[in-house]
């Protein structure tokens, strides 16, 4: 089979590093690239090239290869290049983009969509969300020191005393728990809050404090996502955030529901009631944002609060997330790819519910996926 890579038109990122290329080449597969595909991420196109890769330009790859892989998906303009038949994987979120599934029907292909690999123990090691949730969560601490202007340790200077800094993680799931640890190496004294119960052990495990909110919904058999609160829950929460936001210095949020808008956690008001220069990191800027004024890829200021609206912030570290995206598709395309090519088992859990078209025909929301 032909495998091929591309360029991302927004990122920096790249979905196939030359390590994976070397194992595809020994499989007796071939690899084109687009040039300059690995630039960001400090992989050079001569790496590609003596991984076994040989390199093309866009159009090439795109009407060439069998099997593409991309970070983001590909945009519709672009499908009607892609080779009849082809596989396309990548993160499609069809639960986000209604359109999807139909487009790539359309076109007559197969798509895989990463994101929805089930989060089983035996699919960990193909989980780019949480690869990338990690990543994201360390580099959000990193971004608001870089805007906050304090320190974050506290400090004994002959000058005088500094206080550490007061950071507030809302929601303690991947990105969150890296972003707790990351703060509390820098010396930040950390608050974190989640609406799952299990979250609160990894929260103390890590040294931060947890904030209890009474009477959250049971989330067992969710999958381990967070389900929906009812109205006096949600009350309890926003009164004891208020108190929560209104002394931090950093607020970092990651709160998503899968398929559905965000909760807005910090409202205006509370923005109002934040010190002068506090800094919201906000990585739910996709899907509408935890944070009132949050929007993707910009930074806003308002009632003296820095607003950094980024839900791709695992971009910024490009060179390792690109490894660990790669592996992780490595590990995946383990599950049904040998010299032959690859073999479609649906009742593979792994490949029944990631495989959201095939060979032109839906199959997102079909009984198997929905079980
Ligand atoms: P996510 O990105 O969907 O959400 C981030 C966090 O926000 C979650 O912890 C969620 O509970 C929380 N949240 C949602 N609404 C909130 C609200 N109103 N207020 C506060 N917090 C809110 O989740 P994630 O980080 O991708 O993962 C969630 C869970 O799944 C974690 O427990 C994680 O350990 C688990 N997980 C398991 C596997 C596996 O077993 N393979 C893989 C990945 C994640």
């Amino acid at each position: 089979m032909r495998f091929g890579i591309l360029k991302e038109l927004t990122e920096k990122r790249v979905a196939i590093t030359p390590d994976f290329v070397k194992k595809l080449v020994a499989q007796k597969h071939e690899v084109v690239f687009e040039k300059g595909c690995g630039a960001n991420s400090a992989l050079a196109d001569v790496l590609f090239e003596e991984a076994g890769a040989q390199a093309s330009d866009r159009t090439e790859v795109l009407s060439s290869s069998d099997v593409i892989t991309t970070i983001l998906p590909l945009a519709t303009e672009e499908l009607s290049n892609v080779k009849k038949g082809a596989v396309l994987i990548s993160q499609f979120q069809p639960f986000a983009q209604a359109e999807v599934c139909e487009t790539l029907a359309n076109h007559g292909l197969t798509g895989f969509s990463l994101d929805m690999i089930p989060r089983s123990t035996i699919a960990q090691s193909m989980d780019v969300l949480s690869s990338m949730a990690s990543i994201s969560g360390y580099k959000a601490v990193l971004t608001a020191a870089n805007y906050l202007p304090r320190y974050m340790p506290m400090l004994s200077t002959a000058a005088g005393t500094i206080r550490p800094a007061k950071m507030l993680v809302l929601g303690a799931g991947v990105a969150g728990l890296q972003a707790i640890a990351t703060g509390r190496r820098l010396g930040a004294v950390v608050e974190a809050f989640d609406t799952r119960a299990a979250a609160k052990e990894e929260v103390l495990s890590l040294g931060a404090k947890f904030v209890e909110v009474e009477g959250a919904t049971d989330d067992r058999g969710a999958g381990g996502y967070a389900v929906e609160q009812t109205e006096e829950y949600k009350k309890r929460q926003s009164e004891l955030i208020f108190d929560k936001v209104s002394k931090a210095d950093i607020v970092i949020t990651t709160a998503q529901l899968r398929g559905r808008p965000a909760p807005l956690l910090v409202n205006e008001d509370m923005l109002k009631a934040m010190p002068d220069g506090a800094v919201c990191v906000d990585l739910a800027a996709t899907t509408g944002g935890n944070v009132a004024f949050s929007k993707h890829r910009e930074i806003v200021k308002q009632h003296g609060v820095t607003i950094i609206g980024n839900s791709e912030l695992s971009d910024d570290v490009a060179e390792h997330a690109s490894q660990l995206f790669s592996r992780n598709v490595e590990n995946f395309l383990n599950v049904f790819l040998s010299e032959e090519g690859l073999t479609y088992d649906f009742e593979n859990e792994i490949i029944g519910d990631s495989c959201i078209v095939y060979q032109g025909e839906v199959r997102y929301g079909a009984p198997a996926l929905t079980k």
